[in-house]
């Protein structure tokens, strides 16, 4: 089996998800067995122009050059893998959205009379993803799971049902019984029920789960109090432009 040539591209992001590929660790001899770095800024000078095996992708696209940069980097990329929440479904980033472009700029630059940005959007908004690695940022382990997978020539396994499985593995006691306004019924496994592990509501960071059905929990929502206003934010503060919450989010 020989080596994946990787690329590690960075778009509108806060390099969370590229700095979560680095707490390798003890993983990272193991990893450079099976990858060439071909293109990865964070960690090297060696700035290749592939064909890429594998490029994986942090963040959303919104610039007029980040539109023309993806599908460069698609023509070159056997396997796309779109890296965490904002390659996934626009991210945080997204909120901005809700926003004239105009008003956000102004609040975010003294002088934005130079900035072109454009609507904020997920990857396969333009080019095919082949994968998804959802998380904000995804987990560590995963990642390295997933250049194995590729690697061998295998799907992922990526976990399709929702937090509250690992959290009754976990046997915590629910914070949504307890009325607290947990998202872990409709967001994606994979981290393990991080918060509710540590006492805190899961605030939906790896996305919808599949087939959510949020209709049940927004009315366990509205029952504990929160308000619309306030079950909107929650839905758009990750993954309000996903297929999932995209009905709710208002966009
Ligand atoms: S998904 Fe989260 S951690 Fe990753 S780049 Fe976006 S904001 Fe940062
Ligand atoms: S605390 Fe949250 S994640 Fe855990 S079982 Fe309850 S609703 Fe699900
Ligand atoms: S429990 Fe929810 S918010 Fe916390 S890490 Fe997991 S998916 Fe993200």
């Amino acid at each position: 089996m020989g080596k994946l040539r990787i690329g590690v591209f960075k778009f509108t992001s806060c390099s969370g998800c590229q700095l979560s590929m680095l707490r390798v660790n003890e993983q990272l001899l193991n990893l450079l067995n099976l990858i060439d770095i071909d293109y990865w800024v964070m960690v090297s000078d060696v700035k290749g122009k592939g064909p890429y095996d594998l490029a994986l992708v942090e963040g959303s696209v919104s610039t007029p050059e980040e539109i023309g940069e993806i599908k460069e980097i698609r023509s070159r990329s056997r396997i796309l893998v779109a890296l965490g929440d904002c390659a996934t479904y626009g991210g945080l980033n997204s909120i901005r959205n809700y926003m004239s472009q105009r008003e956000v700029e102004k609040l975010v630059y003294e002088n934005p009379t130079s900035i072109r940005s454009t609507t904020v959007r997920p990857l396969d908004y333009y080019v095919d993803v082949d994968i998804y690695l959802s998380g904000c940022p995804p987990d560590t382990s995963t990642i390295v799971e997933v250049i194995k997978d590729v690697a061998l020539g295998v799907p992922p396994r990526l976990p399709k049902y929702p937090v509250c499985v690992e959290c009754k593995l976990s046997e915590n006691e629910c914070l949504l019984i307890k009325g607290e306004p947990c998202m872990g019924p409709v967001i994606k496994a994979g981290c393990g029920a991080l918060c509710p592990n540590l006492g805190r509501i899961c605030e939906g960071c790896y996305g919808p789960a599949v087939d959510p059905n949020a209709e049940s929990l927004l009315d366990k929502w509205r029952e504990i109090g929160l308000s619309e206003r306030e079950i909107v934010c929650k839905l758009r503060k990750y993954a309000g432009l996903s297929k999932e919450f995209k009905r709710w989010s208002g966009l």
